[in-house]
């Protein structure tokens, strides 16, 4: 099959188009033809070494894909040949306390598909039967591709931890990444005065479709001094991560005197997966979540899909078609 690998860690150059073996399922597996994989900045880490640890070699980036089931292992009789499905891209035991109590989140082996196994930047990929979902209706696999590891990230923010209520002020970081994207929709699905930030003003109009109501390019405002005088500068931080540097400073006088929360957050539950696709469905109510695709290359020019990203050129999702 043909796959996008690398051999050794560095810069975007390094992503070949190869020919590799498909893989082989066990019982409880299925095999996915991929249709559509989806870029996440993990990638990149995944890609550089930077950050991302034990990675095995020659390796197949990649966690979010949708595609057409193509062989069933003997166990599974919940799939078959042919079905529509997305991947559920967060890998756990499936056993322990965690897993069986509905937060597989925090399971011990947690992982994201294509940091220790091979990813989705190819024809085939081999998966639990456990780690796919069908395609709500209406989606192409391309749109379907651009949901799980994002939708599901910015879910577990606002609903799992922060249980947003109608009428909170909710300031998104980045409208343009994958996971402001999705967090302006949801926040605004649930009510919210919608507030975020961007570095261009093509990128704050676009935020305005999603729901968005105040909207700062931090290259020409102060977003500290904008978001205070919006809000009554009291609030919960969740951050699901640290894109652009690790350090940040805290004053503890000021958690204490104005309630402030800090949450950590890392990805979501299977279960919340499930609920957040629910919306993508028709019917589901007046506000519907829609997919941001940004663009789609095809799989061999995966290099120039990453520097898009790298280059943070990007509104919403880079998707490569297979
Ligand atoms: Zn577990």
């Amino acid at each position: 099959m043909k796959a996008i690998r690398f051999h050794n860690f560095g810069d975007a150059d390094i992503l070949k188009l190869e020919e590799t073996p498909k893989p082989i399922i066990g019982a409880n597996d299925v095999l996915l033809q991929i249709k559509a994989a989806a870029l996440n900045h993990l990638d990149l880490w995944v890609r550089s070494g930077a950050r991302e640890k034990n990675i095995p070699l020659p390796h197949i980036p990649g966690s979010d894909g949708a595609g057409v089931i193509a062989e069933v292992g003997s166990a599974v009789d919940f799939f078959k040949v042919g079905d529509k499905v997305l991947i559920s891209p967060g890998i756990s035991c499936g056993h322990c306390e965690m897993c069986l109590g509905g937060t597989d989140n925090l399971c011990r082996s947690y992982h994201v598909l294509g940091t220790k196994e091979d990813g989705t930047y190819s024809e085939f990929v081999k998966l639990a039967a456990t780690n796919v979902l069908p395609i709500p209706d209406g989606l192409d696999f391309n749109q379907a591709a651009a949901i799980p590891l994002v939708f599901l990230t910015a879910w577990h923010m606002l609903v799992g931890i922060s249980k947003i209520k109608p009428g909170e002020a909710v300031l998104v970081h980045a409208a343009g990444s994958g996971v402001g994207s999705a967090g302006i929709q949801i926040a605004k699905l649930f009510g919210a005065h919608v507030i975020t930030t961007a570095g261009s003003e093509e990128k704050l109009k676009k935020a305005k479709t999603l729901g968005a109501v105040d909207v700062i390019n931090y290259k020409e405002k102060d977003f500290v001094e904008e978001v205070k005088r919006l809000t009554n500068k009291r609030g919960r931080l969740v951050t699901c991560g640290a894109t652009s540097d690790y350090d940040g400073k805290i004053d503890l006088r000021f958690v204490y005197a104005k309630h402030l929360t800090l949450y950590g957050s890392f990805m979501g539950t299977k279960r919340e997966l499930i609920d957040v696709l629910r919306f993508f469905k028709k019917g589901a109510g007046n506000v519907q979540l829609q997919p941001v695709v940004d663009s789609v290359f095809p799989l061999e020019k995966a290099v120039e899909a990453h520097r898009r990203m790298e280059e943070r050129k990007n509104f919403g999702k880079i998707v490569l078609s297979i």
